[in-house]
C-alpha cells in the first residue's frame, strides 16, 4: 500500500477502506509517513468528508493505536458522559454522585488539561485531602461498592489522536466534523465506556457556534458510537452564556453542592437532570427517560445524592465536612461587585469571554506548567433575560489581587444590557441516532 494511492483516492472522493485508513493512522502514528503527506490526507477529508464505515474505521484505528483502559471487572454498563468545550460547566462535578446514586457505575478518568478553569480533577481537589492517585484494585473496589471514584489518567491513550490533533491545528483541519467526532469518540472508547452520553455545546462558548454544526457533529458521534457497539446519546445544550452562575475551581465546587441540594441554578439543574436521564438509561436502570429523570429528582430529594457526593470525597480522602460547610473551600482574598451601568434586561453574556476572563484571574491554565489558584473566579448575578437595575451587582469577581481593572473591562465589555431580552432554550435537541 502506498501513501500517495490513498490520498489520490479522498482527494477525488472515494471512500477508503479500512485497511488503508488503519495503514494511515498506524504508519503516521510510528513515524513512517510524514507529515505533509499526513497533512495531505486530512485536507482531502477536509473538503470530500467521510463516508459513516470510514469514520468507524478511523475511530478504531486510533482507539487501537494505544493502549485502551480495561473496566470489565467493574460490575454493570459503565457510561461515560463528554461535554465539547463550554465555560463553567459543573455538569460532570453533578452528575458523578447524582447518577451513581442510582446505581449507575461511574468510573471516570479524568485529566487536568488547559482552559478557562481547570479540569474536574483540579476543581475536586480544592477540597481539603482529596486525592486522585488509586491503584486499579482500589478504583475498581470503589466502583464496585460505591459505585463512583474518579483516577487521573494514565497510560498512552490514543497516540494518533494527539499526534494528529496537532497537525490539525496547524494545517486548518481541525473543523472538519469527520475528524472532530472520530477524535472525540476515540478517547471516549479507548478509556473503557460501555455507553457514551454526549453534551454538545452550541453557542459563543462553545466549539460548534451555530445550531446546524453542533446537530452534524452530534449525529457524527452518535453514528460512529452505535456503529462500534457502543450505546451513544446526545444533547446539544446552550452555551451562549456560561452555564450555571460559577466559573472557578472552588466556585463550581461550592455550586455543584448547591445542585445536589436541589438548590441550584435552574440551567445547570435542569442539563444535569436531561443528562443524567440519559445515562440511567443507558445504563439500563431505567426503560424511559421519563422514569429515569424521576429517579434522579427522588435522589436530591431525599438528600441521597448529597451523601453519595459525602462518600465520594471520604474514599478519596476528602474532607466530606465541606458539603455541609462550604466555607470551608479555598476563599479568595478580594471579592469585588460589578454593579451595571444602567438598568433594563440583560440581552447577553459571552461565555468564552467569561472564561478568559476566570483566566485572567488565575482559575485555568494556558500552558501544562501553569499553576491554578482554586479560589477565584466570577460568579455571574444576573443571566440572559434577567431584569437588572442601574447599580445592582451583574457578578462578583473573586481575586487575589485587589487590582482587578483589566477583567473588570473585560466584563463590563461583553455582559449587554438592552431594553428587552428572552431567555435563551437551554436544550436544543436530543439525538439518539
Ligand atoms: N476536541 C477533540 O478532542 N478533538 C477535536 O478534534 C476537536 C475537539
Ligand atoms: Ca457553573
Amino acid at each position: 500500500m502506498r501513501m500517495v494511492d490513498i490520498i489520490s483516492k479522498k482527494r477525488d472522493g472515494l471512500p477508503l477502506t479500512k485497511n488503508e485508513i488503519a495503514f494511515f493512522v498506524d504508519g503516521y502514528t510510528k513515524g513512517e509517513i510524514p507529515d505533509y503527506q499526513a497533512s495531505a490526507l486530512l485536507m482531502a477529508i477536509y473538503f470530500e468528508d467521510m463516508t459513516e464505515d470510514e469514520r468507524q474505521a478511523l475511530t478504531m484505528a486510533m482507539v487501537n493505536s494505544g493502549e485502551t483502559i480495561d473496566l470489565s471487572a467493574i460490575s454493570g454498563i459503565k457510561v461515560d458522559k463528554h461535554s465539547t468545550g463550554g465555560v463553567g460547566d459543573t455538569t460532570t462535578l453533578v452528575l458523578a454522585p447524582l447518577v451513581a446514586a442510582v446505581g449507575v457505575p461511574v468510573a471516570k478518568m479524568s485529566g487536568r488539561g488547559l482552559g478557562h478553569t481547570g479540569g474536574t480533577i483540579d476543581k475536586l481537589e480544592s477540597v481539603k485531602g482529596f486525592h486522585v492517585e488509586l491503584s486499579k484494585e482500589e478504583f475498581t473496589e470503589l466502583v464496585n461498592r460505591d459505585k463512583v471514584a474518579v483516577m487521573g489518567q494514565s497510560g498512552n491513550l490514543t497516540p494518533a489522536d494527539k499526534k494528529l490533533y496537532a497537525l490539525r491545528d496547524v494545517t486548518g483541519t481541525v473543523n472538519s466534523i469527520p475528524l472532530i467526532a472520530s477524535s472525540i469518540m476515540s478517547k471516549k472508547i479507548a478509556a473503557g465506556a460501555d455507553a457514551i452520553c454526549l453534551d454538545v455545546k452550541t453557542g459563543a462558548g462553545a466549539f460548534m457556534k451555530t445550531e446546524e454544526d453542533a446537530e452534524s457533529l452530534a449525529h457524527a458521534m452518535v453514528r460512529i458510537g452505535n456503529g462500534v457497539g457502543r450505546n451513544t446519546m446526545a444533547v446539544i445544550s446552550d452555551m451562549s452564556q456560561p452555564l450555571g452562575y460559577a466559573i472557578g475551581n472552588a466556585l463550581e465546587v461550592k455550586e455543584a453542592i448547591a445542585t445536589l441540594k436541589g438548590e441550584g441554578p435552574e440551567d445547570l439543574t435542569e442539563l444535569v437532570l436531561v443528562l443524567g436521564s440519559q445515562m440511567v438509561v443507558l445504563a439500563k436502570k431505567a426503560d424511559s427517560l421519563e422514569v429515569a429523570r424521576k429517579m434522579l429528582e427522588a435522589v436530591i430529594q431525599s438528600g441521597e445524592a448529597l451523601e453519595k457526593f459525602k462518600e465520594f470525597l471520604r474514599n478519596q480522602g476528602g474532607d466530606d465536612s465541606v458539603v455541609d460547610n462550604p466555607d470551608k473551600l479555598p476563599d479568595a482574598a478580594f471579592k469585588q461587585e460589578l454593579p451595571a451601568k444602567r438598568s433594563g434586561f440583560v440581552s447577553e453574556i459571552v461565555a468564552d469571554e467569561m472564561g478568559v476572563a476566570a483566566m485572567m484571574l488565575g482559575a485555568g491554565r494556558a500552558t501544562k506548567e501553569d499553576e491554578i489558584d482554586l479560589s477565584v473566579g466570577i460568579v455571574l448575578r444576573k443571566k440572559v433575560g434577567d431584569a437588572v437595575q442601574e447599580g445592582e451587582s451583574l457578578a462578583t469577581v473573586y481575586s487575589s489581587q485587589a487590582d482587578i481593572s483589566a477583567v473588570q473591562a473585560k466584563i463590563y465589555e461583553h455582559i449587554t444590557i438592552a431594553d428587552r431580552a428572552e431567555k435563551p432554550k437551554l436544550i436544543h435537541k436530543i439525538i439518539t441516532e
